[in-house]
């Protein structure tokens, strides 16, 4: 009952007013008034009761209330109500149904009292009421309405949080529980940013306060993909929708999260199927280079044996100079080095057929790799800086094959810092989760644009390159569930690649 209601029907002193002249008072108010003997016998039934009920004044004085006016179910309790106005004067407030002549039913918010004689013998027991019919309807139907929506919230696969303007937790579902790991008990008080991944835990107040500032959202209203922060430390990536709930004397957020690492997984599986079409169709493409390298081979050769038949035409000849048959041979020797340029191109060329597994080191790889190019190294004065990690887990992989890919990423980088003034070297490998790390630095010219056009075939900036190494190699990581990446900046580039470490060794 509002304060307002409460005066209307508070100013009755029913212990100096008789019920006639309350009505009177109350007349045109809508306040209901009614009036019990000491035996619950309606005594007073105002016009007000008349009109609420159906039922005339006539029909309705002397009988007990609960003859006709209540709900069954509710008898007990008005009597109980009754019987405590005769025991003590109250005022007590009630709220009952009552059941007017056509059946419609009126809830009623009660204001009771009881009025005694001058020996302390209840007079009669007052009640003032309004008719809440239609608040009660609405109130029903608001508390309907929550429970459906709780309902929803509670069975929904979605975890649904929120937030007070400060970040601070105050509602959590069972579903966002689950996707956590935490109990709603041990989030609820706490900041958002414990579900959130550095960096963004940091940068989230500042978010906040500059939403709540300048009202630029970037993630509010718009819904995007983030990273969420497990109990047990694991993060995961998921769909992050917010709304923005103004109430008349707050603000709340409501976020809406859903897990997408299925997603994600799926997507990486799909990803490394298109990588396998891809390396089925530079292997096509492979084919055609080789019939068009085996037409490039055919020149050199062609012109080989003719220059050879030249000079033993000139060797035949005793008047001939020397210089002539000697220019000959230098074209011989020429064409042959065309030709074996040509060939080394197809030397660049890897099988990812199946793969011949074992538990290698990849430390020891490096170190082989290193044996190798030690005189590459050498001739180009490069600084070489080893950051192996200590006890590396070893990993499941193809030697051959992972050897070829630490090689021509070291060969790339020396040729890459040919025209360095410095040429430093830095291999680095570490573990992290459940991955092997290695780390290629180099103090080279670096590439501009997306790192991804490298590791595509023939995407080649040198005069002799086949641009086949890397688009090769990072067939061969994927292969072995791995990722390779490049990043450039200005001091060099950097690539690295992972693969993941053989589970009983670690
Ligand atoms: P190739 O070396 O035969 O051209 P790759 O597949 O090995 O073919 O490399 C493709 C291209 O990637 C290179 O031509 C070069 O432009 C770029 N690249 C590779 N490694 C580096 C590096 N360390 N620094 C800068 N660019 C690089």
């Amino acid at each position: 009952m509002t304060a307002g209601e409460r005066e209307r029907i508070a100013f009755i002193d029913p212990l100096a007013a008789e019920p006639e002249t309350a009505s009177s008072i109350l007349a045109g108010t809508g306040v209901l008034l009614v009036a019990l003997d000491a035996d619950g016998r309606i005594v007073h039934f105002n016009n007000a009761c008349e009109k609420a009920t159906g039922y005339s004044r006539a029909e309705i004085i002397g009988e007990p209330l609960w003859n006709r006016l209540l709900v069954p179910e509710q008898v007990d309790g008005v009597k109980r109500v009754f019987s405590d106005l005769v025991d003590a004067p109250g005022p007590k407030e009630h709220e009952n149904y009552w059941v007017a002549k056509n059946d419609r039913r009126i809830c009623i918010h009660w204001f009771n009292t009881s009025v005694r004689e001058a020996g302390g013998r209840v007079r009669w027991v007052i009640g003032a009421g309004l008719d809440i019919t239609e608040k009660k309807k609405a109130q029903l139907e608001l508390e309907e309405h929550a429970a459906r929506l709780r309902a929803i919230v509670e069975t929904a696969v979605e975890g649904i949080i929120t937030i007070d303007e400060d970040g601070t937790i105050e509602s959590v579902n069972p579903a966002a529980e689950r996707l956590f790991g935490y109990s709603a008990g041990s989030l609820l008080g706490q900041n958002i940013t414990m579900l959130m991944p550095p960096p963004h835990n940091e940068k989230h107040d500042r978010y906040m306060e500059r939403y709540m500032r300048t009202g630029e959202a970037r993630i509010i209203g718009i819904g995007r993909e983030v990273t969420g922060l497990r109990k047990d430390g694991t993060v995961f990536p998921m769909e992050l929708a917010i709304s923005d709930v103004v109430l008349p004397d707050r603000r709340l957020f409501t976020g809406i999260v859903r897990d997408i690492s299925e997603r994600r997984t799926a997507e990486k599986r799909e990803r490394q199927r298109l990588a396998e079409h891809a390396h089925a169709a530079r292997l096509a493409a492979l084919g055609e280079m080789a019939s068009g390298i085996a037409h490039e081979l055919n020149q050199p050769l062609t012109a080989i044996v003719s220059f050879a038949d030249a000079c033993r035409n000139l060797l035949e000849k005793p008047d001939v100079p020397k210089r002539v048959t000697l220019d000959a041979l230098n074209q011989i020797s020429e064409q042959g080095v065309r030709a074996g340029n040509i060939i080394r191109r197809l030397r660049n060329f890897v099988k990812t057929g199946s793969l011949d597994r074992e538990i290698i080191n990849l430390n020891a790889v490096i170190s082989d790799v290193m044996a190798m190019v030690s005189h590459e190294i050498h001739m180009n004065e490069v600084d070489i800086e080893l950051k192996l990690g200590d006890y590396l887990p070893g990993v499941w992989a193809d030697k051959l094959q992972i050897e070829q890919v630490v090689l021509n990423i070291v060969r790339n980088a020396i040729e890459a810092m040919e025209t360095s003034s410095v040429r430093r070297l830095v291999l680095k490998t570490s573990k992290r989760d459940d991955q092997v790390l290695v780390y290629v630095s180099d103090s080279g010219c670096g590439f501009s644009g997306e790192s991804d056009q490298l590791f595509q075939a023939f995407y080649t900036t040198k005069e002799k390159g086949t641009g086949l190494g890397l688009s090769i190699s990072h067939t061969i990581i994927e292969a072995h569930g791995g990722e390779l990446t490049a990043t450039a900046d200005d001091s060099g580039a950097t690539f690295s690649f992972s693969l993941p470490i053989v589970e009983a060794f670690y």
